[in-house]
């Protein structure tokens, strides 16, 4: 269905199928099942509006970072209640915003959660971010429980924490913690998961208790993603231990985005240009990093086929971009023979390069296909120069 979709909404193309989210939602839900658990959608994984309204029809809740994500949300039909506003480094009047729209607040300061208690009290439950230090693995830009994170208030802090919600009879009614992304070892998550635990007991109105994400998808042949059937298994084992010893049973709260959304996503590019230089061979592609910043943001490995001679002779290309600056997708690749007009598609494209994706060198964004049981729905058009220049004023200047 692949080249139809790029013949008929042409390229570049992100194309999501519902069905490989069904199939990693129910992985997720099949895994920690009789477990009191709510899964959140990290919406900044794919925020375009239909997938969200997808999730609500699969009954998750929403995990969001702007009060923007927030407002999707609500417009997707989540209930404010179903909604974590888990902001870094926002003004209070960020908060203040979410606080009336009736989400729930996740607050990852103390500087902040001053504030938040002065000027709310035991009025406004709220849940606050720790960081357990716990080091994830991962590439270290996508780390975040590590001792130099922005993210979180360090467990270190926890007696200054608890002078603050005394000061103010702050309501905390869950604990939070996401330690990054890719994360393959289930000991990682269990010790992470052990400290928060360990520190709830200092916290006796707790409702829920918000391990995060980070669950790794496989984005090479070879490799593996997060065995979340062993996690379930686990955490099932840990967390309940746990309730009976704090004495009430908490709700489990996880937050995948790329666990939900990665396999779902392939992009579609058309090879403009294959040029021999001395030291390799470029297939250049009608796209950069504009669109799939992946590659040269986090080194990310996506892998590649090509669609229009999947058979051919396999040789070697260094896949590029046609942006003014290096947009490498992939080194040294072996792929099937790649000839001009070829179209290539790029797996794991579900999560973080549509929502990452920008205007650079004034490109265009590509279309978002969304396809339902056999049917394809148009869910973002492709830009024009319109949208290029929707928020340009012209002014007139005087020499
Ligand atoms: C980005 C993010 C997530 C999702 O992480 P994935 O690796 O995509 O699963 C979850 N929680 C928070 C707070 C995030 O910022």
């Amino acid at each position: 269905m692949l080249p139809e979709l790029a013949t008929k909404w042409g390229t570049p193309l992100f194309v999501y199928d519902t069905s490989i989210i069904d199939r990693q939602y129910q992985r997720l839900v099949n895994a920690f099942k009789g477990q009191n658990v709510q899964f959140n959608y990290a919406c900044k994984a794919l925020s375009n509006p239909n997938i969200l309204k997808y999730f609500k029809i699969l009954g998750t809740g929403l995990d969001t970072v702007s009060i923007e994500e927030v407002r999707l949300g609500l417009m997707a039909g989540f209930d404010p209640k179903q909604i974590l506003f888990t902001p870094n480094c926002v003004d209070l009047n960020e908060i203040q915003e979410a606080v009336n729209l009736g989400v729930q607040i996740n607050i990852d300061n103390l500087s902040t959660l001053e504030q938040f208690g002065s000027r709310y009290g035991d009025s406004v439950p709220v849940c606050v971010r720790m960081n357990p230090h716990i080091l994830a693995g991962g590439h270290h830009k996508i780390s975040t429980g590590h001792i130099d994170s922005k993210f979180g208030i360090s467990i270190h802090q926890s007696r200054y924490l608890q002078r603050i919600i005394n000061h103010y009879n702050i309501h905390v009614n869950g604990l939070h913690m996401h330690t990054g992304s890719d994360i393959l070892d289930v000991d990682v998550f269990l010790r992470g998961a052990q400290v928060l635990m360990d520190l709830a007991f200092d916290f006796p109105e707790l409702e829920y208790i918000d391990f995060g994400s980070g669950f790794k998808v496989p984005y090479r042949p070879d490799e593996r993603g997060t065995n979340v059937e062993e996690l379930g298994e686990k955490m099932g084992y840990l967390f309940s231990e746990f309730c009976n010893q704090y004495g009430r049973s908490l709700a489990l709260v996880f937050e995948p985005g790329k666990w939900l959304v990665s396999e779902a996503g392939y992009f579609l590019a058309q090879v403009n240009v294959v040029k021999h230089t001395t030291s390799t061979v470029f297939a250049g592609v009608n796209s950069g990093f504009n669109h799939f910043i992946r590659p040269m943001l986090y080194d990310a490995y996506h892998h590649i086929l090509n669609l229009s001679n999947p058979n051919g002779k396999e040789r070697i290309y260094t896949v590029v971009g046609y942006i003014c600056e290096t947009d490498t997708f992939a080194w040294d690749r072996p792929l099937p023979e790649v000839r001009e007009g070829d179209i290539l598609c790029f797996l794991n494209a579900g999560a973080y390069l549509y929502s990452m994706s920008s205007n650079y060198n004034s490109r265009l964004r590509p279309a978002e296909v969304l396809v339902h049981r056999q049917k394809d729905y148009l869910i973002s058009r492709r830009q024009t120069m319109d949208d290029l220049l929707a928020s340009v004023v012209i002014c007139d200047l005087e020499y």
